[in-house]
């Protein structure tokens, strides 16, 4: 059961800062930024902010730092 709002679920959705897409669930959102932001310039984009970055390392420390996810 999901109450309306409720204000912890961001996680459940999220728009594409790249090109402001909307989408119902996370994983969609990651997909579609990996696909389409990601994939023609061989960068590793960030799904929650406009980055992008050359090296997984990279990627990875912003996501830590910035956002406080590990992928
Ligand atoms: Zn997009
Ligand atoms: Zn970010």
């Amino acid at each position: 059961m999901i109450s309306e709002g409720s204000k912890g679920s961001s996680l459940q959705c999220g728009t594409c800062p790249h090109c402001g897409q909307n989408y119902s669930n996370l994983s969609a959102l990651k997909y579609h930024v990996r696909l389409v932001h990601s994939d023609l310039t061989n960068r590793l984009c960030c799904h929650l902010c406009p980055r992008s970055f050359l090296q997984r390392e990279q990627y990875r420390q912003h996501m830590w730092d910035k956002h406080g996810t590990r992928n």
